[in-house]
């Protein structure tokens, strides 16, 4: 069964104007949609079909680079997309285990976007920036990855869930912000849907053992 690339959960604009309506219609119209096509010609054919996408990540190096960059890129943006809102932003509810978590893990919430922002801004080239789920005891971590790669893929140097994923490709944020990466990272916080980042957390707190 062919993947399918998924509709955004809000309009092209509904972003503004941390996230430009010109750059949200091209990333999703035609960066997504081109790894989704991509993604489906590369295991046309194959066992790969009958996979779900997490089970490909698994195994994913096993296989052909087209199908390890297009089914990271088909995964990646799929979870950015849900992670974002208009009404997203500022400081996780308090009384949520995703606020806790990140006390614990980084002091506080300035903790946190400090070690990220260095994760989003230190990634040299193309790629993206993870809040991940560590163990089933819910620890959590940042790292980074190059091109499309994510914490799911067996050979990660550093494993585990994403809840929360920030795409530095200069495709995400160079109509906008041209060179100026850090201005894009520093929006990105205003845009954070902590509500779905707290259900991703529940579910990896799950899925984490199985990796
Ligand atoms: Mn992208």
């Amino acid at each position: 069964m062919a993947f399918t690339l998924p509709d955004l959960p809000y309009d092209y604009d509904a972003l503004e104007p941390q996230f430009d309506a010109r750059t949200m219609e091209i990333h999703h119209s035609k960066h997504h949609a081109g790894y989704t096509k991509k993604l489906n010609a590369a295991i046309e054919g194959t066992d790969l079909e009958k996979m779900s996408i997490q089970q490909i990540l698994a195994e994913v190096s096993k296989h052909p680079s087209a199908v390890r960059n297009n089914a990271g890129g088909f995964y990646n943006h799929d979870l950015f997309w849900n992670i974002l809102s208009p009404d997203g932003g500022g400081v996780p509810d308090d009384s949520s285990d995703i606020h806790q978590r990140i006390v614990n893990a980084f002091g506080t919430y300035e903790g946190f976007q400090d070690e990220f922002t260095k994760a989003a801004t230190g990634q040299f080239g193309s790629g993206w920036a993870w809040l991940c789920v560590h163990d089933p005891v819910g620890n959590l971590f940042i790292t980074s990855t190059p091109n499309q790669d994510n914490p799911l893929m067996d050979d990660a140097p550093n494993k585990g869930v994403p809840i929360l994923g920030l795409d530095v490709w200069e495709h995400a944020y160079y109509l906008k912000y041209q060179n100026r990466r850090p201005e894009y990272v520093s929006a990105f916080f205003d845009l954070i849907n902590w509500e779905e980042v707290n259900t991703r957390y529940q579910a990896a707190i799950k899925q984490v053992a199985m990796i």
